[in-house]
């Protein structure tokens, strides 16, 4: 199988699925897992068509007065900055972004929370297929986190040189922490 065909395999099983509570059960071991680490700034995501509902996160995090910034990307060369503002409109993709407010530097950020389509045992993720967070993620020092549903895991994810591993992935069944 190469990536095309295991986005669509994952695409698929997604037909009829239903959530049965594990964002909230995700979310909340995110949350825990963050707050242990005494994160003050995250760069999130709102969430797109059927993944983990991750705003339960980003809520439960502004609560607690962490930093939630945003991506905003430019699709001239797939490459995305964070921001954070109070004002949100919707992207080429109908995907919630934020105004150009606030710039938050990849430096200032403590943990990067990304989205993913399938992911594998070794922490290796599938996205959307632009490498839009390879990009970003090709300079970054902090915690890269992922929040999946069990069902989202496959053998083994096709990686390329340019695919960045994840250090942690949190499912409603378990942790996942890269070994290496
Ligand atoms: P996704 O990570 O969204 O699933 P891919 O991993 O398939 O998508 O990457 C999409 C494309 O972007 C690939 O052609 C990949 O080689 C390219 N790419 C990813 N990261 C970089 C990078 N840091 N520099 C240049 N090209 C990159
Ligand atoms: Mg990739």
């Amino acid at each position: 199988m190469n990536k095309t065909e295991q986005r669509k395999k994952i695409k698929d099983l997604f037909l009829d699925f239903t959530d049965n509570g594990y964002s909230e059960i995700i979310c909340q071991k995110a949350f825990d897992y963050l707050r242990k680490r005494n994160i003050s700034t995250v760069m999130s995501y709102c969430p797109f068509q059927k993944e983990v509902n991750v705003s339960i996160l980003n809520e439960m995090l502004l609560k607690n007065n962490v930093i939630v910034g945003f991506p905003v990307i430019s699709d001239k060369d797939y490459t995305m900055d964070c921001y954070y503002s109070r004002f949100y409109s919707l992207n080429q993709y109908g995907i919630i972004q934020p105004e150009k407010d606030k710039f938050i530097d990849k430096s200032k950020i403590d943990a990067v929370i990304v989205p993913l389509l399938a992911f594998d045992e070794q922490c290796f993720r599938l996205g959307r297929g632009k490498g839009y967070y390879d990009r970003y993620l090709s300079d970054y020092d902090g915690l890269k986190i992922a929040l999946a549903y069990q069902m989202q895991m496959i053998n083994k994810v096709v990686v390329d040189n340019y695919d960045v591993q994840m250090d942690v992935i949190i499912s409603e069944e378990r942790v996942y922490e890269r070994d290496n």
